[in-house]
């Protein structure tokens, strides 16, 4: 018999796939292309997936190493897997393995065996959960059926982007869309992205609701290894007909998938942020059209790359204008001046008598405050001293309640000194206001009302921010404070007052992006606000923002919440700009010791290879450029045309690798941050 050799792609940083030979052992099946295996690696064993089953090779009959073991227990990945990776490979200019292989889950890739036959044994044993109730589902408004039915009849590809002010009910067109794609088609699978799952606890139990004798899988960077193990062997076997997931979950491998949903698709959390930088968002329209079917984009503030693929007919519009439930209404928006009228406590008094209101009819508010900690920084009066990290371009944030100054980059502590570190004052004062101080705050003025606050603090356990938000869904808040944690699609029925307490600074960033997000944030956040009816004698829902720029434009479209004004008058200055999305970036970043190491680094590369129609910026320090003690900068490459982008970076990448820098460099493609 000739010898059989195996060509598989490894998580290594080499870009290039390696092949071994296979042993044949009595009895044992011919591998298969799509199989995971154990190979040896160096001194390692690592995992891989075969791509290739030959009889030749170029590597010498001394040299090459044998195949460890084959996973036969698991089902091979199939080839639209396959190419799906190896699309985000070639896009984002990885190696495949590096794509492709930490997109399985861990306990598959040990040496071990017992996890996956462990896993393989539940699997095998669940059935669709038991004790779920079903709930009848509501009948649909036109717009909303619509929607559906659009959707729902497509059986080839489509991109649609559902644009629905927020309680517009566009989870329930997800949902009766899904239940019509499920009932077609007795193994399709449904992938439901969410951006963080343990902020939206709600839809997974409607989802359950729905669809009780379903199995639904879930998938998110928050599980334990085993548990992850078993949802994705349940989604990618098949048995999963329902696969709820954050960004990580498109790389999943889903044989019978018929439909994807985005919710909430302008998130920032679509794009993964380190390592492979995709965007969960893009990947998932190139998936959908691999496979000929329909993705739905849903938002109430769609991106500008997708409002523009809108407008330019490359997806189709579906509009939900007005809020599902019978007689609830979009809140009034109101600006308060704070030049004029001055904040004590960060509050304002028309803020107050607001509150007081709510309080006096037993209705929630929420007040919404994008800075954890008691105070951002402190300082000395005496001497000018203030609070900055050693490691970091950054202020060390007071956190009072137990006693630290801390970094919220690099994660430096201390204790808050009793007396300025420079001159001896004891006098040391804490500069603005975090949701801590915020509270403290509220609650003497309010003494009775029960202040609740949510942010990345109060909520570092696991599970907490589920208690949390249950805490307020039964009525036990009456104020709460939280952080853009709280803007995500909570479903608050008793809310009629939210208020945004300092929102001004993304006005004027320097990241352009920065007033998208925020108009985004700011309609997220008062969209929480009036979601049922309002009650007999009860407040009417209203949302006032604290500014001292009460002319600013994107207030006014927030007053008038008026989205598509916005974003059309952004997307013409981005055209005039000359930025995305009418022009196509990547971003070449470095990181040294020394930010001149960095920046002469970026001068090579900027040389380094010969182009056209591609323009490259000079190398600029990052607006945080220090971060626990290394400097960061970057080059910013852009064209207007994408192949362009795609040939130049392939060219580009492979001499700069040949440039053997000891900077540590990464591109991204399509960066969201720069
Ligand atoms: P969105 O995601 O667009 O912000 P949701 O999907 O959360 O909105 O829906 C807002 C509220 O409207 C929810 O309480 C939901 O149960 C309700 N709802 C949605 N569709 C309908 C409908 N057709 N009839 C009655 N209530 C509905
Ligand atoms: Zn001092
Ligand atoms: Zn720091």
């Amino acid at each position: 018999m000739e010898p059989i050799y195996l060509t598989i792609a490894l998580d290594t940083p080499l870009d290039r796939l390696f092949d071994y030979r296979w042993e044949p052992v009595a009895d044992a099946p011919l591998p298969q292309v799509g199989q995971i295996v154990l190979v040896p690696f160096g001194r390692q064993e690592i995992a891989g997936v075969i791509l290739a089953v030959t009889t030749q090779t170029d590597v010498p009959t001394d040299k090459i190493k044998s195949v460890l073991a084959v996973r036969h227990q698991c089902p091979a990945l199939d080839s639209r897997w396959i190419d799906l990776c190896r699309f985000a490979a070639d896009y984002y200019q990885r190696p495949l393995g590096e794509v492709a292989i930490p997109a399985l889950p861990k306990n598959l890739r040990v040496p071990k065996a017992t996890s996956l036959d462990r896993n393989l044994k539940k699997l095998a044993k669940l059935t669709a959960v038991q004790d779920v109730r079903a709930v009848q589902e509501p009948a649909l408004n036109a717009q909303q059926q619509n929607a559906v039915d659009t959707i729902s009849a497509k059986t080839a590809f489509a991109a649609y982007l559902l644009h629905g002010v927020t309680g517009s009910g566009k989870t329930e067109v997800y949902l009766q869309t899904a239940a019509r794609v499920l009932a077609q088609n007795q193994q399709a699978q449904v992938l439901i992205l969410v951006p963080e799952i343990n902020l939206t606890p709600q839809l997974e139990s409607n989802i359950r609701g729905r669809f009780p004798g379903l199995q639904i899988a879930t998938l998110h960077s928050g599980m334990a290894e085993g548990e992850r193990l078993l949802h994705w062997l349940a989604a990618h076997t098949g048995q999963a007909r329902i696969i709820l997931g954050t960004r990580l979950a498109i790389l999943s491998s889903l044989r019978h998938l018929k439909l994807i949903v985005i919710d909430e698709e302008h998130d920032p959390s679509y794009k993964q942020q380190e390592g492979l930088r995709y965007s969960a968002r893009d990947l998932a329209v190139w998936r959908a059209h691999q496979l000929g079917i329909p993705v739905v984009l849903g938002s109430a503030t769609p991106s500008l790359e997708t409002w523009q693929h809108a407008k330019a007919g490359r997806y189709q519009k579906l509009e939900l204008t007005e809020r599902a439930v019978q007689s609830a209404v979009l809140p009034v928006v109101k600006i308060i001046n704070t030049e004029r009228e001055k904040p004590s406590e960060g509050l304002t008094q028309r803020l107050v008598s607001a509150i007081r209101q709510r309080l006096e009819k037993g209705e929630q508010s929420l007040l919404f405050l994008n800075r954890r900690g008691y105070a951002p920084v402190i300082h000395c009066d005496a001497c000018g001293w203030i609070s900055n990290c050693t490691r970091c371009t950054a202020h060390l944030v007071m956190h009072k309640l137990d006693k630290k100054l801390r970094c919220h980059h690099c994660g430096l502590e201390q204790r808050i000194p009793r007396a300025c570190p420079t001159c001896g004052n004891v006098d040391l004062q804490p500069l603005g206001r975090g949701t801590q101080r915020l509270e403290e705050g509220l609650q003497a003025i309010f003494p009775e009302a029960r202040v609740f606050r949510i942010d990345a603090d109060s909520t570092r356990l696991k599970g907490s921010a589920e208690a949390a938000f249950d805490t307020v869904h039964r009525g036990e808040v009456d104020i709460l404070i939280g952080t853009q944690m709280v803007a995500k699609g909570h479903d608050f029925k008793n809310l009629t007052l939210v208020a945004a307490l300092n929102p001004d600074s993304a006005l004027f960033s320097q990241d352009f992006r920065a007033s998208e997000r925020l108009f985004a944030q700011l309609m997220q956040v008062a969209g929480r606000a009036g979601r049922a009816a309002q009650k007999e004698g009860g407040n009417a829902s209203e949302v006032l923002i604290q500014t001292r720029y009460p002319d600013h434009p994107l207030y006014h479209a927030l007053m008038e919440h008026n989205y598509q004004g916005f974003a059309d008058d952004l997307l013409e200055e981005r055209q005039q700009a000359a930025m995305p999305p009418f022009i196509y970036q990547a971003l070449l970043r470095a990181e040294a010791k020394e930010l001149e190491t960095a920046i002469l680094f970026l001068k090579e590369a900027a040389n380094c290879t010969p182009h056209q129609g591609i323009t490259i910026n000079d190398p600029i320090p990052m607006t945080m450029t220090r971060v626990h003690n290394v400097d960061r900068a970057q080059l910013l490459i852009e064209s207007s045309s994408r192949p362009a982008l795609q040939a130049f970076l392939k060219v580009w990448i492979a001499d700069l690798r040949a440039l053997k820098t000891r900077v540590k460099w990464g591109v991204e493609i399509d960066p969201v941050d720069i």
